[in-house]
C-alpha cells in the first residue's frame, strides 16, 4: 500500500471475493417486460433452432438452380408467415423476404435481377448459385445451443434474443435488497426548506435511482443524522436487507457515527483509498449484513459507488465481468502534477480529445451530469496533451 494508500484494484478485489462468497441463491420467474437490467440466474438454451426453417432473404423468386436456364412459370406465391407447397418441377415460386423456402427450391433471385416475360414466365437474368439469398434453418443458433448464460445482464438486446426463441419468462436472480442511508445533520430533503447552514440531500436520489437501474430494491432509510443513539437505532431498524449503503460520515472525523456503531457492535474496515474523488470508504458488516460506507461528497459518491459498489452488488448477483468498458482516447489537456491517488476526472470528447470539467471539486456533482465519462489519470502520473489515456463512458457504469 503506497503511503497507506490502498490501490483500486485491491479495494475491487477484497469486494469482489467478499461478494462472491455471498452471492444471492434466490430465483424468481420474470416477464421479458419486467426483466430489462436484471441478471439471468440459469443458462438460456435455444429450444428452437432459430431461423425454425430456411427462409428467403429477399424479396424474388425462388427455384432450383438447374431449372434457371430457361425462363419459368410460377407455380405458387409465399408471403411470410404462409407455409409454402413442394415446389413442382419446372416452375419457380414468387416469395418474400422470411418467407420459408418450399421443398425442391435450393436459391432465391431477387426481384431485381429477373425479367418478367408477357406470358407470366420468369427469365432469370444472372448466373444462379446454389443457397443464395436463403437464410439456411439454424443459422444464427440451433436447438440446445446456450445463447445466454447464467449470470448475463439483461438488457433490450438480450430481451428480444430471448423473446426471438419464445421465452415469455425467464429465471433470474431476485432482486437484491439495499437500505439507503444518507448521513449528516446538514442534510434536507428536496421540496423542504434550507436552514442556515443546510444542504439538500443529493445522494439519496442519485444512489436510488442507479440501484433501482441495476435491478436492486431499494430501502430508503432517508437522513441520518450525526448523532451516536439516533445511528444505533437507525441500523437496528432496518430489518433484512441485502447490503447497507450508506453515504458520508466516512472520514475518521468526530461526526463518524456508523464507523462508531460498526466498530461496537459489528465489524468494520476503514480503507483510504488510492482515488481522487473518494478516498475514505467503509467495508464492514451490521447483523450479518455487509455494509459499504461512500463517502458523502457526491462527486466521491458517485465515483465510488460507480467503480466499486456497483461492481460489488453486479457480482453478488452473479455478473463476472463487473468492470465497466473504457476506451483509450488522447487527452485535450495537460497534467502537470502527478498525484498519489487515481483520478478519475469529469470529462468528454470534443473532436476526438477528452476534455475537463473546469470544477474537479468532489463536491460538485454537476460536472458528472456536463461529462460524458471519467477520464483516469493513473497514480504518479503527469501526461502532456495527445498522450493517450483511459476514458470510461458514463453510459458504461450508470446503467
Ligand atoms: P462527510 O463525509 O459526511 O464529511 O461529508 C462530506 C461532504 O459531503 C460534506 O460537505 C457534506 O455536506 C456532503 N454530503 C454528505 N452527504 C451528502 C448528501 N447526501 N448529499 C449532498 N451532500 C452531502
Ligand atoms: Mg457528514
Amino acid at each position: 500500500m503506497a503511503g497507506g494508500l490502498l490501490p483500486v484494484e485491491e479495494a475491487l478485489e477484497r469486494l469482489l471475493a467478499h461478494a462472491d462468497a455471498t452471492r444471492i441463491a434466490e430465483t424468481e420467474c420474470v416477464s421479458l417486460a419486467e426483466a430489462d437490467g436484471r441478471v439471468l440466474a440459469v443458462d438460456l438454451a435455444a429450444p428452437l433452432d432459430l431461423p425454425p426453417w430456411p427462409n428467403s432473404a429477399m424479396d424474388g423468386y425462388a427455384l432450383r438452380v438447374a431449372d434457371g436456364a430457361q425462363p419459368l412459370p410460377v407455380s405458387q406465391r409465399i408471403l411470410a408467415g404462409q407455409a409454402p407447397m413442394a415446389l413442382q418441377p419446372g416452375t419457380c415460386a414468387r416469395i418474400f423476404t422470411g418467407a420459408p423456402i418450399p421443398e425442391g427450391a435450393d436459391c432465391v433471385e431477387m426481384q431485381e435481377n429477373v425479367e418478367l416475360l408477357d406470358d407470366g414466365r420468369v427469365r432469370f437474368l444472372q448466373p444462379l448459385s446454389a443457397r443464395q439469398n436463403i437464410r439456411p434453418q439454424g443459422q444464427e443458433t440451433q436447438r440446445g445451443e446456450v445463447v445466454l448464460s447464467a449470470g448475463t445482464r439483461l438488457g433490450p438486446v438480450e430481451l428480444g434474443v430471448a423473446a426471438s426463441l419464445g421465452q415469455a419468462q425467464l429465471t433470474l436472480r431476485r432482486k437484491p435488497l439495499v437500505a439507503v442511508l444518507s448521513t449528516g445533520d446538514e442534510l434536507v430533503e428536496p421540496g423542504a426548506a434550507l436552514g442556515p447552514g443546510q444542504i439538500y440531500n443529493s445522494n439519496r436520489s442519485l444512489l436510488c435511482a442507479w440501484l433501482q437501474r441495476l435491478g436492486c430494491e431499494v430501502r430508503d432509510a432517508g437522513i441520518l443524522a450525526d448523532d451516536l443513539q439516533g445511528t444505533r437505532d437507525a441500523l437496528a431498524g432496518l430489518g433484512d436487507v441485502d447490503l447497507i449503503l450508506s453515504t458520508g460520515g466516512v472520514s475518521v472525523g468526530e461526526a463518524d457515527f456508523l464507523g462508531q456503531v460498526l466498530r461496537d457492535e459489528g465489524e468494520l474496515t476503514l480503507w483510504k483509498l488510492a482515488i481522487k474523488p473518494g478516498k475514505p470508504l467503509t467495508f464492514g458488516c451490521y447483523a450479518g449484513v455487509p455494509v459499504i460506507g461512500l463517502p458523502g461528497n457526491p462527486a466521491s459518491t458517485l465515483v465510488t459507488f460507480g467503480l466499486l459498489a456497483r461492481a460489488y452488488l453486479l457480482r453478488r448477483l452473479g455478473v463476472e465481468k463487473v468492470a465497466p468498458l473504457s476506451v483509450q482516447v488522447p487527452a485535450g489537456f495537460a497534467w502537470s502534477k502527478a498525484g498519489k491517488r487515481r483520478e478519475y476526472l469529469r470529462a468528454r470528447l470534443q473532436e476526438g480529445r477528452v476534455v475537463l470539467y473546469p470544477n474537479q471539486s468532489s463536491g460538485v456533482l454537476r460536472s458528472a451530469s456536463w461529462a460524458e465519462g471519467l477520464a483516469v489519470i493513473p497514480e504518479n502520473r503527469t501526461l502532456s496533451e495527445g498522450d493517450s489515456l483511459s476514458f470510461i463512458p458514463l453510459s458504461e457504469v450508470l446503467g
